[in-house]
C-alpha cells in the first residue's frame, strides 16, 4: 500500500489558503495579504508597472509561454480611444484542470490582476471570458468582482465577465475575440495580433487566468523575489494538474524545472499494484512521454528539448491496463467535434483520422492503416489555419511513434482484448 505523504517541496502562492473556509472571499484574500501588491502598484506608471512583470520573467500561462510584460508593451501607445485587457477563462485542453479551481478558491488574485494589468495597459474595461459550462466559477467571479466594487477597489474600472457556450475553439485568442463581439468563434487570420489589432479592432491584451492571477504576488513581494523561483527561461511557478492513474490527483504548485518523477512522489505514485505506461507533460496536444522521460525538468525549454511541449501543465497519467490506441482515439474524436470547419486539412483530415481510429479500436484495420493515419496527420500539422488542427495530430503521430506495435495490432484484435482490465480514467 502506497503511503501519501503531504507536499514538501512545493510554493503554494496562489494555491495558499485554498483549504480555508470561504476562501474566497474578500476577507479572507484580505488575510492572505490581498489586495497589498494593488496598493503598491498604485504607486507606479503604466511603464513602470510593465517593467516590473518584465523584470519578473512571467511567461503567459495558458499554453505558449510568451513573456506577459512584452506581449503589454506591444500594444501601440494609447491614443485615447479604448484599448482592452481580454482574460481567457476557457480553460478546455483535454487534461487542463487549474484555472477552474483556481478560480473557485481564489478569484480575488484574478480581480486584483485584472486591475493592475488595467492600469497597466490604461485600459478602462476589461472582460473575462469563461466557459458556459461552469457556472459556479462564472457566480463566484462575479461575486468576487461585485465585492472590490463596493469596497472601492477597481478605482473606475469595468470588469464584465461573460459565459461562452462551450465551444473548445472559442479558447483560441482570436476566436475568443469573435464570440466575446457576437460573432461565431472562428479564428482570426495573425498578424495582425490582438495587441494592435483585437476587440473591436481596438489594442487589446489577450492573458490567461493564471497568468494574470500571479500579477499581484509580484507586486506584493518583488520581481527579483519572483525570479528567483524556477529556472533561467521559464522563471518562477506554475499549477500543475495531475490527473488518471494516479493515487492523489490534484493541483501541484511548483518552481518551473520540477520533474514528473518528484509531482508523482508527493501524489503517492501510480495508483496501487501497477506501473507507468505513458503521460502527457501538456495535455493532450503535447507528445507523449513514457517513463523514460519522468526526470525531464518540466520547464519550456526542456520540455521542447525532450521532444514535447509544456503547453498547459495537464499531466495525464496512464498505466499499463491502457490502450494507446484507444486513448489516442478519444482525442481526436474531440477534436474533430471541436473543429470548427474553418480550413480544409483540419475539418476533412480529422473525420479521417477518426474513422480509421474507430476501426484499429474495434480490431478491423485494413492494411496500410497505420501508415495512412501518419500521413493524414502529417497533412494536417502545419498546415492548419490554427493550432487545433496540429493539435488533433499530435497524439496520432506521438503514439505511433511510442507504441507502433499497438496501432499495428488494431488490424486484427480490439483494443478491449489486448487492454481486458483497462479501467475507466480521466481521459
Ligand atoms: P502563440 O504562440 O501563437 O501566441 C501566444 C501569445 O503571444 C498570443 O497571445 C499571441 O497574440 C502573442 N504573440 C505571439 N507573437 C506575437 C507578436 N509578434 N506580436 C504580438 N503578440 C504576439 O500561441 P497560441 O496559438 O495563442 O496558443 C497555443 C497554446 O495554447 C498551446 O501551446 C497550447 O498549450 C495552448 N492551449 C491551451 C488550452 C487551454 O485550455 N488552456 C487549450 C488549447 C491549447
Ligand atoms: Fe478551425 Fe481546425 Fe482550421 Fe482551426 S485548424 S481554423 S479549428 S478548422
Amino acid at each position: 500500500m502506497t503511503t501519501y505523504s503531504a507536499p514538501s517541496t512545493l510554493t503554494p502562492i496562489l494555491t495558499r489558503g485554498w483549504g480555508e473556509d470561504r476562501s474566497w472571499t474578500l476577507e479572507s484574500y484580505r488575510s492572505r495579504g490581498g489586495y497589498e501588491g494593488l496598493a503598491r502598484a498604485n504607486t507606479m506608471t503604466a511603464a513602470e508597472i510593465i517593467d516590473v512583470v518584465k523584470a519578473a520573467g512571467l511567461r503567459g500561462r495558458g499554453g505558449a509561454g510568451f513573456p506577459t510584460g512584452l506581449k503589454w508593451s506591444f500594444l501601440p501607445p494609447d491614443d485615447g480611444l479604448p484599448r482592452y485587457l481580454v482574460v481567457n477563462s476557457d480553460e478546455s485542453e483535454p487534461g487542463a484542470c487549474k484555472d477552474v479551481p483556481l478560480l473557485m478558491a481564489n478569484p480575488h488574485a484574478l480581480v486584483e490582476g485584472v486591475i493592475i494589468g488595467s492600469r497597466a495597459l490604461n485600459c478602462h474595461h476589461a472582460f473575462v471570458y469563461l466557459r458556459g459550462e461552469v457556472p459556479h466559477a462564472y457566480r463566484r467571479l462575479l461575486s468576487a468582482i461585485k465585492e472590490a466594487e463596493d469596497a472601492g477597489l477597481l478605482g473606475g474600472l469595468r470588469i464584465t465577465a461573460h459565459a461562452g457556450a462551450g465551444a473548445y475553439i472559442c479558447g483560441e485568442e482570436t476566436a475568443l475575440l469573435d464570440s466575446l463581439e457576437g460573432h461565431r468563434g472562428h479564428p482570426r487570420l495573425k498578424p495582425p495580433f490582438p495587441a494592435a489589432e483585437g476587440l473591436y479592432a481596438r489594442p487589446t491584451a489577450v492573458n490567461n487566468v493564471e497568468t494574470i492571477s500571479q500579477v499581484p504576488e509580484i507586486f506584493r513581494e518583488s520581481a527579483e523575489w519572483y525570479a528567483s523561483m524556477g529556472t533561467e527561461k521559464s522563471k518562477g511557478h506554475g499549477i500543475f494538474s495531475l490527473s488518471g492513474h494516479v493515487a492523489h490527483p490534484g493541483q501541484f504548485e511548483a518552481p518551473f524545472g520540477i520533474t514528473m518523477r518528484e509531482i508523482l512522489d508527493m501524489a503517492g505514485g501510480i495508483r496501487p499494484g501497477h506501473h507507468l505506461k505513458f503521460w502527457t507533460p501538456g495535455g493532450s496536444s503535447s507528445p507523449i512521454f513514457t517513463e523514460a522521460e519522468l526526470d525531464v525538468p518540466l520547464d519550456y525549454e526542456s520540455v521542447v528539448g525532450a521532444g514535447s511541449m509544456l503547453g498547459t501543465r495537464s499531466l495525464q497519467v496512464f498505466d499499463e491496463t491502457t490502450s494507446v490506441v484507444r486513448v489516442v482515439t478519444r482525442w481526436v474524436e474531440f477534436y474533430q467535434h471541436e473543429s470548427c470547419g474553418k480550413c480544409t486539412p483540419c475539418r476533412e483530415g480529422t473525420y479521417w483520422l477518426k474513422q480509421i481510429l474507430l476501426r484499429l479500436e474495434r480490431g478491423q484495420g485494413l492494411p496500410g492503416d497505420v501508415d495512412l493515419l501518419e500521413e493524414i496527420a502529417g497533412n494536417i500539422a502545419g498546415r492548419s489555419f490554427c493550432a487545433l488542427g496540429d493539435a488533433a495530430a499530435t497524439p496520432v503521430r506521438s503514439g505511433i511513434a511510442k507504441f507502433r506495435d499497438e496501432f499495428e495490432a488494431g488490424l486484427t484484435t480490439p483494443a478491449r482484448e489486448l487492454f481486458p482490465y483497462e479501467a475507466s480514467a480521466n481521459y
